[in-house]
């Protein structure tokens, strides 16, 4: 028997914090802290606030699971997109050009009057779990330090944070102590590690502000779809048609000939900015 349930209260699907956009695939697990050391900053706290502040605040972040003291719940199915590891650029390339739409977030509960080593293992139970529904190794876990600098879970990237909680004087040491966890929750047969581990950065690239719109969604419901073009310009020769509820990595807004806007894509297409047929979305 499982060791562990998990609690499911699911968020009402709205624009920042369940946009409802699908996976494009689950090639990682991402492990978060809140930050939040709050007095009842619990899983149903977060839910509470994610359901209901965020969204008026709009702000475009979440993650799909919170590790509390005494329990586990789910807000975002696993097969959606949760904004939870955005940023203006990456530190590895293993995940797409974005990699929330390649990752499931699981966030671990610090509020003061919880249990925090009960939530850290029920992290490592759900990380295993969420690994092998996934067919995923112990190289796909990665701290949301790891793909943008952010320096999160805290208490896995600075040693004086993994001391204040009780972790060790070394955040390295306490990280390689949550994953050997992990793959033995995993159980037997599992490697601790098969990949080279990610280059260290030159500097941050975390800006802990909101980001400008990072997706672009199509919104239009016609058959026909919406045309994706080789160049700015309404006139160009079409690359392909995208339908109601695609969404694509965005660079920025180009003026085209016919004075109208394009979306420039990651990709180098461009799509129309009307919004008649996207919106943006995009995020923390
Ligand atoms: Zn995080």
């Amino acid at each position: 028997m499982a060791k562990y349930t998990i609690n499911e209260s699911l968020l009402q699907v709205n624009p920042y914090t369940r946009t409802g956009i699908k996976l494009k695939k689950v090639m990682g697990i991402v492990i978060h802290w809140t930050a939040n050391k709050g007095k009842g900053a619990s899983d149903t706290a977060h839910y509470r606030y994610y359901s209901g502040g965020a969204i008026s605040a709009k702000s475009y972040a979440s993650a799909h699971y919170f590790c509390d003291g005494d329990s586990i719940l789910r807000v975002i199915p696993d097969n959606e997109m949760a904004y939870h590891v955005g940023a203006r650029s990456y530190r590895t390339n293993r995940l797409g050009s974005y990699p929330n739409n390649m990752t499931i977030g699981v966030e671990t509960c610090v509020n003061v009057d919880g249990n925090f080593k009960q939530a850290l293992d029920r992290s490592a139970w759900l990380v295993a779990k969420l690994l092998k529904d996934n067919k995923l190794g112990i190289d796909d876990l990665y701290r949301h330090y790891d793909i943008t600098g952010k320096d999160c879970p805290r208490y896995f990237v600075y040693d004086a944070t993994a001391r204040e909680y009780g972790l060790g004087d070394s955040a390295a040491k306490a990280w390689s102590a949550f994953k050997a966890q992990v793959v033995a929750y995993m159980g037997e047969g599992t490697k601790l590690s098969t990949k080279p581990p990610i280059a260290k950065p030159a500097g941050s690239t975390y800006k802990d502000k909101e980001v400008a719109p990072t997706l672009v969604k199509v919104i239009y419901k016609g058959r026909d779809g919406v045309a994706v073009r080789k160049t700015a310009d309404f006139s160009a020769p079409v690359h392909s048609y995208v339908k109601y509820g695609d969404a694509f990595t965005i660079v920025k807004k180009v003026k085209t000939k016919q004075g109208e806007y394009m979306w420039r894509l990651k990709s180098g297409l461009f799509i129309t900015a009307h919004e008649k047929y996207v919106k943006t979305i995009g995020g923390k």
